[in-house]
């Protein structure tokens, strides 16, 4: 499927990639009027109407006079050849089909149709016949609202009057009633505007990006810093050289939760907003985002990993916040990971990539050590914060009776904070109240009807929840096996049962429970954790929603509930994760003028991990990391891809994955082995049985080409499913 540049004519063969599942271009004639290659457009299939881009020249050598035509070319600009060079190399790499590529990138409802109009009330020339209180608070929030967008409720509830009034207003012309389409150009952001005066690391870390970013070619580097050292300034250096070139910027968070306060600083450095793009957008502002960061009326885009997928006109920059994060691997549908699709996407447009970090990566040091990228540190956090204090709680020698986490150390240390008017976290990476529900008649655990996984119970949703598909159910009065009334027991902790533990450990202070799942909108969250912030609890207890980026100026010490947790399973990435995830919690104490304390609770202090944790050195902790993955020949020192075939059928997957490991000519090849068939790390989900193939391959080998020529001797019969993850996770 090339792609060839330029413009067809009525009646000319075009191919079009539609999104539908086929694994080929489809001819059409091109419509009145012709079209551009990169054109969305609107063909017909069958009976229905899909979308679809024209991708190029059709391909002929068949019955011409069967063509149908294109029904319409979509009003948005036509897809850059930039960018479909990106969707084939990002379907090449993660074994996608490309249809499925595409979707990812038009997921916006309407995205072709002809902007609608909408209102917007400004100051008139008109008169008021009297002046009222009503009428003039609604003249101040006009003034208040410069060019901002309304209708008349929302003008009115913002003034804080009843609709009438503003009727009245716009009947004698003192408030004019103009229309614009919809899809207004986000506000210029002005990168004149100065920033704050950087220390000499961060001025050098600033200037060495701000060039890169200005020679307009391709790099990446890492940027590492502990938490509070400065990153984001720095990176908003880079962001500003960038917008000096009149090029766009993308900046990826890992949690929408953070959004917020980063949006904030976006606009105290450069005077407006940036655009939006996740799951918390409304449809109307996502069609918008989309529009304009292809029209160029965005120059920064703040968001989720799907927005590496939007239409850039002229993308210089991205930079992953937080690029060790977990979030950043899609799971479902397309699997890919955002900072591999970052570094791809950079690299054909000659733009640069920041990879900025408190903890990197394995990957991203190993990329750095082999000089694909290049490495700016930033040594100290800034002003007189420094790193807390990191300090074990060996569990062996607490007494603790039963059903209780904090230990009396971390119960006094959180006595002293309560004291002095500090703050605390514990942290526990465990939503719901307890994560197993037993019965004590027969030792029954109450599982998910549709995987293999147990029930969480949630206190607070007053319902069992399973955490794979999301399925709900009363908690029962009555064991389900063996039917017994009254036995079933909530066993070990989550972070609501840690909220219940606090309250009567601590009668007096204020305990909150920060939970995504306790809020019903991120931007509830995102009030609440600000409210938080600036001093509404005195006992924050949270899952890993905390860990990340947010600022908490108060808080002094932070209690890890079980630092095992993460150490626990086959997971040979857990370490990494445990060690990550570990030092982004402590580096929410002592963040501002007070020094902070970390304190551990574990039963294994002498644990390699917990003890690289506790002395904070982490090139000592990478370095033994890197060796043990380099002898296993596992990433990022040889190469992996999970094969998972699922179907109801449990027989019909160990079939295919047994038949598949027998034909492994085209991975043998490539010196490749294939593990498995085995049971996939979840073995049911929602209904469906998974198997999974492990293939694992040199650094060097072509592992892509190997699996595709491996893959397309099968046939996936009746309802088996099959999903290939470059890289996985977990292995
Ligand atoms: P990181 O991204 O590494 O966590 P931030 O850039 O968020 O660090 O910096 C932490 C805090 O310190 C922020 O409030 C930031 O505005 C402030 N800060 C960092 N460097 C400076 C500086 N040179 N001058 C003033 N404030 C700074
Ligand atoms: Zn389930």
């Amino acid at each position: 499927m090339a792609t060839a540049p330029g413009w067809f004519e009525a009646g000319a063969l075009v191919a079009v990639l539609t999104t539908q599942p086929l694994d080929r271009t489809l001819d059409y004639r091109a419509p009145e009027g012709g079209c551009f290659a990169g054109a969305f457009v609107e063909v017909p299939l069958g009976p229905r109407k899909v979308l679809g881009v024209v991708w190029g020249a059709g391909e002929g050598g068949y019955d011409l006079a069967k063509v149908r035509s294109v029904i319409r070319v979509l009003d948005v600009a036509p897809m850059r050849d930039e960018m479909r060079a990106f969707l084939m190399r990002a379907a090449d790499y993660t074994l996608t089909p490309l249809p499925a590529m595409l979707r990812l990138a038009t997921r916006v409802p309407g995205m072709g149709d002809a902007p609608s109009m909408r209102k917007v009330y400004a100051r008139g020339v008109g008169d008021p016949d009297r002046m009222t209180d009503a009428r003039a608070r609604v003249m101040d929030v006009l003034d208040e609202q410069d060019g901002a967008v309304f209708t008349q409720k929302e003008l009115a509830d913002l003034a804080g009057v009843g609709v009438g009034v503003v009727k009245g207003l716009v009947a004698q012309g003192v408030v004019e009633e103009r229309e614009t389409p919809r899809d207004l150009p986000f506000s210029r952001l002005d990168p004149e505007l100065p920033g704050v005066d950087l220390t000499g690391d961060q001025a050098a870390a600033a200037d060495a990006l701000a060039d890169a970013v200005r020679a307009g070619v391709y790099g990446t580097t890492m940027l590492r810093g502990v938490t509070g050292s400065g990153k984001t300034e720095v990176y908003l250096e880079a962001v500003a050289a960038c917008l000096r070139k009149g090029r766009q910027a993308l900046v990826l968070l890992p949690e929408i939760a953070l959004t917020a306060e980063f949006l904030t600083r976006v606009q105290e450095r450069f005077g407006a907003m940036p655009a939006e793009w996740h799951s918390g957008v409304t449809m109307t502002e996502r069609r918008r985002a989309w529009r304009m960061v292809g029209q160029g009326g965005a120059q920064l885009i703040v968001g989720a990993r799907s927005a590496l997928f939007l239409p850039y006109r002229d993308l210089g920059l991205i930079v992953v916040d937080e690029e060790h994060d977990t979030s950043y691997k899609q799971e479902d549908g397309v699997l890919y990971s955002a900072r591999d699709m970052a570094v791809l996407r950079a690299s054909i447009v000659g733009a640069q990539v920041v990879l900025a970090s408190a903890t990197p990566s394995l990957e991203t040091w190993a990329n750095v050590d082999a000089g694909k990228y290049r490495a700016l540190t930033l040594t100290s956090r800034y002003g007189p914060a420094v790193m807390p204090d990191m300090r074990a709680i060996d569990m062996r020698s607490e007494d603790l009776p039963g059903s209780r986490w904090v230990s009396p150390t971390l119960q006094r240390a959180v006595e002293a904070r309560l004291e002095r008017g500090e703050q605390s976290l514990l942290f526990l990476n465990r939503r719901g109240y307890a994560p197993v529900t037993i019965c004590r008649a027969c030792g029954n655990q109450i599982g998910c009807d549709h995987c293999d996984a147990r029930m969480v119970e949630h206190r607070f949703l007053k319902r069992l929840v399973c955490h794979q598909c999301g399925e709900t159910k009363p908690v029962p009065e009555t064991c389900p096996a063996c039917e017994v009334d009254g036995k079933l027991a909530a066993v070990g902790p989550g972070v609501e049962r840690m909220g219940e533990e606090a309250a009567l450990l601590f009668p007096d202070a204020r305990v909150e429970v920060l939970s995504s799942d306790m809020y019903s909108s991120a931007r509830a969250l995102k009030a609440r954790i600000a409210a938080i912030a600036d001093g509404d609890a005195d006992i924050i207890i949270g899952t890993q929603l905390v860990a990340k980026g947010h600022n908490f100026p108060k808080l002094t010490l932070v209690g890890v509930i079980d630092a095992d947790l993460g150490l626990q399973g086959s997971d040979l990435r857990a370490a990494e994760r445990t060690f990550q995830l570990m030092r982004q919690v402590a580096g929410r104490a002592g963040r501002a003028e007070k020094p902070g304390v970390a304190l551990l609770q574990t039963f294994q202090p002498e644990h390699p991990v917990i003890r690289a944790i506790l002395a904070g050195d982490e090139d000592r902790f990478w370095s033994a990391e890197a060796a043990e993955r380099r002898a296993a020949g596992v990433p990022p020192y040889g190469r992996m891809a999970g094969i998972v075939l699922s179907a109801p059928d449990v027989q019909a997957v160990f079939d295919l994955g047994g038949d598949m490991a027998r034909r492994d000519g085209p991975l043998r090849r490539i010196g490749a082995q294939v593990y498995g068939p085995a049971p996939a790390p979840i073995a049911r989900i929602r209904g469906r049985h998974r198997v999974r193939l492990l293939v694992k391959a040199d650094k060097t080998a072509p592992l892509q080409v190997a699996l595709a020529e491996w893959l397309r001797q099968f046939r996936w019969k009746g309802d088996i499913r099959i999903s290939v993850d470059i890289d996985p996770q977990s292995f």
